[in-house]
């Protein structure tokens, strides 16, 4: 019996991709045939990267891992899964709030189109790692070689210096 090809979408906002994001990819290039990471361009609230910038991040990730590719996408996830011929759509997992808010998403999509979700859990290691809190240490000037990729600390590092983060303004000496 031969196997299917299966191609399948890694949706997300990846802003910035983080060693969780990274950790599912490695694991997912195992099992499926094809990976595109998929970028959502949808406008996210306190955003820190385009999604140009996010693409190419995540394009310097991949370039040796053959099969994956990355693009960005407007609007539906199961729209562009189907646009892209996806059978699957990836997520990774970290904790049992994942799952709770991805449970209810993956019935949604496979409810409206049919599309299985597979999920990934992330090593134990980057179980708390969020690209909200990265972006919130990095603001703070925090160390975060250890979560996130190279060129994306590297990123993140002029990102902070162009635009360093307001001071808050201390409530006690306020008039
Ligand atoms: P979204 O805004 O769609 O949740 P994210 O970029 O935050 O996009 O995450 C994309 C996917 O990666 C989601 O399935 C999310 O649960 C998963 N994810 C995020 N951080 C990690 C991590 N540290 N380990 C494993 N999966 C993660």
């Amino acid at each position: 019996m031969t196997r299917k090809f299966v191609r399948a979408i890694f949706p997300g906002s990846f802003d910035p991709i983080t060693s969780g994001h990274l950790d599912v990819i490695n694991r997912a290039v195992k099992l499926f045939d094809e990976l595109i990471v998929a970028v959502g361009r949808s406008p996210v609230k306190n955003s820190l990267f385009t999604p140009a910038e996010r693409v190419e991040m995540i394009a310097e990730l991949i370039a040796d891992m053959p099969g994956v590719s990355v693009e960005s996408f407007d609007g539906l996830t199961v729209e562009y899964a189907a646009k892209k011929k996806a059978d699957v759509i990836l997520r990774g997992l970290r904790s049992l709030t994942d799952v709770h808010y991805e449970f209810k998403l993956a019935m949604t999509n496979r409810a409206v189109t049919g599309i299985e979700t597979v999920f990934i859990m992330t090593s134990e290691q980057y179980g708390f790692t969020s690209s909200t809190l990265i972006r919130e240490v990095a603001s703070l000037g925090g160390n975060l070689s250890n979560l996130v990729p190279k060129n994306v600390y590297e990123r993140l590092q002029q990102r902070l210096k162009k635009n360093p983060v307001p001071k808050a303004p201390n409530p006690g000496l306020e008039p």
